[in-house]
Parts: structure tokens; sequence; C-alpha cells
């Protein structure tokens, strides 16, 4: 995408942001990363009157794998407080689960993070329509004392809704303190820390984040009180406990984040080397009608459990029930208030 292009599209992400004349924003980058990133929003930003201000961090040291919520701030108290006095934050380097985040938005900073690739970024644009249906979607699941997952390959699984908030990503924000990510398109929260019980079964064609694959093999995930006791099949499988057992901390095995996603411009299929090389699977967590469970931490909800080993997977095919009121079926969301017309489908 040229730089014009880009900057029009960051130009409509402010505009659904509500940023105004007068306003402060930052935009975080770090290393020789996204650079383009902040030219678009610095152009997009001073047409609309913003005191636009580029922040950019020195390259990480190498590291090996994604060690979530482990960000370059941590060294610079300076930035953090720059940060915490800023009306907007344009994180496009991915703070999300750090401690530093925590404390920007409890400033008051609205966060929204942009890391996928401009022309991903171009497709899934935010939308009236998409934060209002995902915004009723984060109602009903509020509202709602359990959910139940089940699938025609064997999953049917029970999360108790006591303890946990509920969080809606539409990919963009004008609320003071609020995060959001661009491109998004998805409501969730999390299971009580005693509360899920099952068994889910990965199916053929479901996504591993961040493996990014997808899964060609059933992965078998027993659940008790909030744990996973087991975790069987074949070649997935393996890839799934050897990536786990790396991380040597048995709170991996807890049940992380849980929800369904809305956004009708985001496709299953797209997730391949030569679509968006370097992504980081935005699009399969957004795709409409999918059930999406997560493993590992919930204290980005407000949990204890604040492990580095975090995994996301995005099903295909799920029936989603709240208090026994059907949402998704056979992956398809079928509560009419929150339907959304899925465009070349
Ligand atoms: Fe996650």
């Amino acid at each position: 995408m040229d730089q014009a292009s880009f900057t029009e599209i960051c130009l409509h992400q402010l505009k659904m942001s509500a940023v105004h004349e007068g306003e402060r924003l930052i935009v975080l980058t770090q290393g020789g990363d996204r650079l383009d990133y902040a030219d678009a929003f610095m152009a997009a930003g001073q047409r609309l009157g913003a005191r636009m201000y580029h922040l950019r961090l020195p390259a990480p040291p190498p590291a090996a794998g994604w060690n979530v919520g482990v960000t370059g701030l941590a060294a610079l108290p300076d930035a953090v407080e720059a940060l915490k006095n800023c009306d907007m934050l344009i994180d496009c380097v991915f703070l999300l689960f750090s401690p530093e985040q925590f404390a920007i938005q409890a400033a008051g900073t609205r966060i929204l993070t942009a890391v996928e690739p401009p022309a991903l970024l171009a497709r899934m644009l935010p939308s009236r329509e998409l934060r209002e249906k995902v915004e009723i979607g984060a109602k009903f699941l509020s509202d709602a004392k359990t959910m139940r997952i089940t699938s025609p390959h064997g999953t049917d699984v029970t999360y108790k809704l006591n303890t946990y908030p509920t969080v809606a990503e539409y990919a963009c924000t004008d609320t003071p303190g609020r995060w959001d990510h661009w491109p998004s398109g998805f409501v969730f929260t999390g299971g009580d820390d005693d509360g899920v019980d099952g068994k889910i079964v990965v199916a053929p064609g479901d996504v591993l984040l961040p493996q990014n694959i997808y899964v060609r093999e059933p992965i078998v995930y027993t659940i008790e009180k909030g744990w996973i006791v087991d975790i069987r099949g074949g070649l997935d499988a393996d890839l799934v406990k050897s990536y786990m057992a790396d991380f040597a901390d048995p709170r991996g095995m807890g049940m992380s984040h849980v929800g369904w996603g809305m956004n009708p411009d985001a496709k299953w299929h797209r997730m391949t080397p030569g679509e968006f090389p370097g992504g980081m699977g935005m699009e399969p967590r957004s795709f409409y009608g999918n059930v999406m469970f997560s493993t590992g931490p919930n204290n980005e909800l407000g949990g204890k459990n604040d492990t580095a080993c975090h995994l996301d997977i995005p099903m295909r095919n799920c029936s989603l029930f709240l208090d026994d009121r059907p949402i998704v079926i056979d992956g398809d969301i079928v509560a009419e208030d929150i339907q959304m017309n899925r465009k070349h489908a």
C-alpha cells in the first residue's frame, strides 16, 4: 500500500476514534519496525488538528518467541509517564498484557494497537455497525451466567461466568482509558477460576496462535475445574504440548479468555504466508461466527494468572449458548440482534 493510501485509512481510524483538534496523540514504535505506520498516523492526526508525537524505542535485544507482557517500556519509566499524560496512544509495538499498558490505561489514556500488515488494516476498517453489534454482543455476554460450547467433533465444555468482566473489541476507541485493537471484531470474557469443565476438540481447519497454523488432526483438551488436565492427539497436539512445556510454567494449563468472532470482513482462509507474512492473527480471531478459546493467563481480565504461556484457538463450526440461549450455531451467528451481512461469503 502506498503511503498516501495508508494515511487515508489511518484518518478513517482516527475519526472513528473521535480524535479532535488539540488532543495529544503519541505513536509508539520500536527499532526500525513500522516507521511507515508512524508517518501515516502522524499525517492523519495533523489533518484533524491533533498534537502528534512519535516516540521511538530502541530495538529490543533478540529474544526467542513471544513472551507475553514483556516490553521495552519496562526499563523506560519516563516514557511510560509521557504516555500516561497523552490522550491517545497508538501502539505499534504490542504492549498487550504488560503492566505498563495497564498503568497507562489507568491514567486515562486510550490505546489503539495497530501492528497488523497495512493491507489487512485496510480490509478490516472499523465501522459504526461493527461497533454497535459488538457492543450488543458484549451485553449478552456480560449478562450471562454460563457459556456452553459444543461441536460436531465432540466439544462439550461449560464456562461458569461469575467472576470476570466482558471485553469488546471493535477496532477503534473513543473512551478514556479504553484499549482496542485494529483490526478486530469479537467479544470475550473468562470462566470462573475453578468453573470450566468438559472437553474441547480442536478440529482440522481450526487455528493455533501464535503458531499461525491450521490444525490438521484433532487435538483433545480435557478440562477440570478451570485447568487443562490432558491434551492428546497427533502431531498438532505434540506441537502444542512441546510449545507449552518450553515455558516450564504449570499455569500455562489455566483457561484464559473465551468468546466469539463477529467481523464479516475477516476471512477464515486468509492466514497464509502468501497473504500476510508476519501477521499476528487478528483476522482468524475475528472471523464471523468463530468460537475462540484460549489457554494460559487471565490477568488481562483481572485474574491472578500472569503466565507468559498463551495460546488463542479460533474454531469453526461450533455452537455457543449463553444460559441455554443459542448465540452461534454450527459456526453461524443466530442471535438476530448481532447478525451482520456476510459480504462476499
Ligand atoms: Fe489471547
